[in-house]
């Protein structure tokens, strides 16, 4: 099957996917409980003829759909994640809750899984074509990618090691290869127990658990000014003890999410934050418990198969806007303030390739970014994170950004959700399918890719995984702690 052949493929069967993507947008479900999306995945796996395992590395929705046999083996990632409060009519170009204060597709992730589990099946359809012994290719549900670090419990059990590679995308508004690496991050939540009170009556019989989260609060202010630049701290308190100012609090919980470059780093970072939690308990007299959330690795790039993936961004068939869509993007683009920075990591990094993309752009003027970025391979640290990093430590591992909505659009907000079922995000999706799945036959025909990827993660991960996430932590979904 050519590659040509392959993109057919995928445009011929292109609407199965579009519905589920849209199904799953409909149903926004929070982290590691991703249910009716589990639901929706595993039936369809097992129609397009995967062999599903279920309720992997102890989560209810972590999930693997395999084909093929033998070497190599591919692995295409997939997440289906929603956000709180982020509920939102499809399509809208002003804020408007389909339900007040429920969870809304704010990161794209319906796309996300769809389009690589597309992609999973055009490369099932190539394996078929080419017959037994030829490949395997594995899909990989992932939950909990908002916040639960569903990949790195999969890499905490060796999941990825026996891949010859794996493959990722993700929603966004540029078509550009993901490169650089990101901070390492890890959440841990804290509750103060202390004793409740009449707040006027019996002040001295009480101990405050809210006044035990504030003293952390002031102590990890104080640490802010002693800690590397690459470190930084975030934290929201999940239980401030109630809504009775005439009552001394006995719980109080607060969330920590502390990041840095590594995983080493990282440790040593929430070691500090451990003992404050320790001082704040100590002055107010309460006690704590503590409790490991969840922690993601920084990733490692891997520029050949990057440059794999780039040359079939080139070659798949770019989606072309209507001047409908065009107008709907322009709309939505004007809820934000014009541009102040160009989009893109090269252009962020790269002064030539900003003034590129500032030209390809129309300085940042247009709806959609339909192009592909130029070329950009760096190392450079990202302050976000992502435990698709856990997976590049296992094997070699590349993503890609496609457009899916309109240029200068933030993740996270009300316009993420609003674009999720158009056609412009359905466009994208598929692009992204055809690119992954072109680049996954390329890492099965071609041995010299296969091992300058493999050579240069050798390089990089020469020091060994060092898994962020606790031996004794278990997944923890994020509406326990809401
Ligand atoms: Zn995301």
């Amino acid at each position: 099957m050519t590659k040509q052949e392959l993109y057919t493929l995928l445009e011929e069967n292109k609407q199965q996917f579009f519905d589920a993507s849209d199904a799953i947008w409909d149903a926004p479900e929070l982290s590691l409980s991703e249910h009716k999306a589990t639901e929706i995945y595993e039936k369809m796996l097992a129609a397009l003829g995967f062999e599903v395992t279920s309720g992997i590395a102890g989560m209810k929705t972590a999930f693997s759909g395999s084909y093929g046999s033998g070497k190599p083996v591919i692995g295409i990632l997939g997440e289906y994640d929603a956000l709180a409060y982020l509920s939102q009519a499809a399509g809208a170009t002003e804020p408007c809750p389909l339900t007040e204060g429920a969870a809304g597709h704010g990161c794209g992730h319906n796309l996300l899984g769809m389009g690589s589990l597309a992609a999973a099946w055009a490369v099932k359809k190539y394996l078929e074509a080419k017959g037994p012994g030829s490949g395997t290719v594995i899909f990989y549900g992932c939950p909990g990618e908002e916040g639960g670090a569903g990949k790195a419990f999969m890499a905490r059990e060796g999941m990825f090691y026996g891949l010859d590679a794996a493959l990722c995308w993700h929603p966004g508004s540029v078509n550009e290869i993901f490169t650089g690496t990101n901070n390492t991050s890890m959440q841990v939540e804290y509750t103060f127990h202390g004793l409740s009170a009449h707040a006027a009556g019996n002040p001295h019989q009480g101990r405050s658990a809210l006044d035990a989260v504030e003293l952390m609060n002031l102590g990890v202010q104080f640490l802010r000014e002693h800690m590397p630049r690459t470190d930084c701290l975030h934290y929201a308190i999940t239980n401030a003890g109630g809504v009775s100012p005439n009552v001394v609090q006995p719980k109080a919980t607060v969330l920590y999410m502390v990041r840095s470059n590594n995983v080493p780093n990282t440790k040593a970072l929430l070691a500090r934050v451990d003992n404050i939690a320790k001082g704040a308990a100590l002055m107010t007299d309460t006690t704590i418990s503590r409790r490991f959330i969840d922690g993601t690795a920084d990733l490692v790039p891997n520029e050949p198969i990057e440059k794999a993936l780039y040359a079939n961004f080139l070659d798949a068939p770019a989606p072309v806007y209507t001047e409908e869509e065009l107008a709907w993007a322009a709309e939505i683009k004007k809820t934000f303030p014009p541009m102040d920075h160009m989009p893109g990591k090269g252009a962020t990094d790269d002064p030539a390739i900003r003034a590129k993309v500032a030209e390809l752009t129309e300085n940042g003027t247009r709806p959609m970014n339909d192009f592909v970025m130029p070329f950009y391979h760096s190392n450079t640290q990202s302050p976000g994170s992502t435990d698709v990093a856990d997976v590049s430590w296992q094997t070699p591992t590349s993503q890609i950004s496609a457009a899916t909505w309109p240029s200068g659009i933030p993740g996270h907000s009300w316009q993420i959700v609003s674009a999720g079922k158009t056609s412009i995000a359905h466009k994208g999706m598929l692009y992204a399918a055809q690119v992954l799945a072109a680049t996954a036959v390329d890492l099965l025909e071609d041995g010299s890719l296969r091992a300058a990827a493999r050579a240069e993660f050798e390089k990089a991960t020469a020091a060994g995984y060092i898994c962020p996430i606790e031996p004794d932590a278990v997944p923890v979904p994020v509406e326990e702690m809401m």
